[in-house]
């Protein structure tokens, strides 16, 4: 009967909740957490309702709040970048990506992109939405030690190729990109530049990143739930009248019909937290990363980036070769309730990718509950025990649980009263 399916996934999601929000470490680092505000707002009406189009030119009525909303939100996240546009309807980076591929380059053009292992999304490689666009990578060179892009390489790549668009911006980020050489040469060919800042928006919005917009490129596309702590979704950003035009007319109809409304509002207060908080979080995720880099080197681990000093992002690189690789290492610290994931490190074949070199740590979430850099080294200390002590994860296990009662509020957001917020504005929370 039904009864029993419901209470199965009650009971499943329950579990879910319990686990990964009280219960873990995550260090995904490509996940956050929302704040309760951001939360109550987003479980609106909104998720019911559909707006085709560009606000106020929608195919739908019953829309002219959301229209306002889209609007207002739209102008406040452009300008966290010092931008003047954004389009905030693609419903998640690889979305935004599409629009952004399809706008700058067509069938047949070839694309200069980092390679799979120097860090890229996959969306920017063959295998993803770039190559289904029928636009051929070209792979930019990278430093393999510190996943630094080989500059010299790099622009000579692209002078020889003259390729119509170079994407720069990556998944497994340590250093910041050399966005203000690499925009020049493509500029020299005639070609514009994307930054794909998924990763490092909130490092950017909170200024301890630099601003590809700041250093010539001609886009940034984006996600929003990554350092950025908004509500997931994707967005583009850019300073080209030309540009957003043509991409608010590709967005819909090519990539999204609907884009998902109530993510609106709560990309809207996620951006005012980041106005408000932004510089605090993001220094202290520079700070924490660092020193958990630091904390692992003196555990014997190899992080990467050593000569650079292991990380300038939210991301601190393993490698686990040593260890018996990332699949095993990130297996036996998820029994231990810590939650990483395995990673291909620029040495690993095609074929390592069921046990890849690496692990990626990211600490933005860590960040948001409140942890700091001493907090780093006790995070330290329990992925030595798991990865290089071996020891019994149940019992590491039992150590991150108390751990992380110390850490119950999510911090970088307003001292409002959430509940009577929620009550005032109707969110469904409380119906
Ligand atoms: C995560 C990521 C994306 C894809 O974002 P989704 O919102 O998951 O679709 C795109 N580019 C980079 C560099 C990423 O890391």
């Amino acid at each position: 009967m039904y009864e029993d399916e419901l209470r199965e996934i009650l009971d499943l999601i329950r579990k879910h909740n319990t686990w990964r929000r009280s219960e873990c470490i995550n260090l995904i680092a490509s996940e956050n957490v929302t704040s309760p505000l951001v939360d109550a707002v987003y479980l609106s009406d909104a998720m019911h309702r559909y707006a085709e189009g560009l606000p106020f030119k929608r195919f739908y009525q019953g829309t002219r709040y959301v229209d306002e909303l889209e609007v207002k939100v739209s102008s406040i996240f452009a300008g966290l970048f010092g931008a003047k546009y954004s389009d905030i309807r693609p419903v998640s980076g690889t979305i935004a990506n599409a629009t952004a591929f399809a706008c700058l380059a067509k069938y047949g053009d070839e694309a200069a992109v980092l390679p799979l292992p120097g860090g890229a999304h996959v969306s920017h490689s063959r295998y993803g939405i770039l190559g289904r666009l029928g636009i051929k990578p070209i792979e930019l060179p990278i430093i393999p030690e510190d996943m630094m892009v080989d500059v010299d390489g790099a622009v000579k790549i692209i002078r020889e190729r003259s390729p119509r668009m170079v994407v720069l911006g990556a998944s497994v980020v340590i250093f910041p990109h050399p966005v203000k050489e690499i925009s020049e040469a493509a500029h020299e060919v005639g070609a514009q530049m994307v930054y794909d800042a998924a990763h490092v928006l909130g490092l950017i919005a909170g200024r301890a990143y630099p601003n590809p917009l700041d250093d010539g490129a001609d886009a940034i596309t984006t996600s929003t739930h990554k350092t950025f702590p908004g509500p997931q979704g994707g967005a583009i950003i850019t300073n080209s009248g030309e540009i957003y035009e043509k991409v608010s007319k590709i967005v819909f109809p090519v990539f999204v019909s609907n884009h998902h409304l109530h993510r609106l509002a709560a990309l809207g207060v996620a951006s005012l937290e980041m106005k408000a908080f932004g510089k605090e979080y993001a220094s202290q995720i520079l700070r924490n990363s660092r020193r958990l880099a630091e904390e692992l080197h003196a555990r014997g681990f190899k992080v990467l980036g050593e000569k650079w000093g292991f990380t300038k992002t939210h991301q601190v690189l393993l490698d686990v070769r040593e260890d018996g690789g990332g699949a095993r290492c990130a297996e036996a610290l998820e029994k231990a309730n810590i939650i990483v994931n395995k990673n291909m490190l620029p040495w690993d074949a095609p074929s390592d990718i069921e046990n890849p070199s690496g692990i990626r740590i990211g600490v933005q979430e860590a960040t948001r509950i409140g942890m700091r850099e001493d907090d780093m080294a006790e995070v330290a200390d329990f992925i030595y025990r798991v990865v290089k002590r071996k020891e019994d994860p149940s019992e590491v296990r039992r150590r991150v649980i108390e751990f992380r009662r110390n850490f119950t509020k999510i911090h970088y957001t307003f001292d409002v009263n959430v509940m009577r917020i929620a009550e005032e504005i109707g969110s469904l929370i409380l119906c």
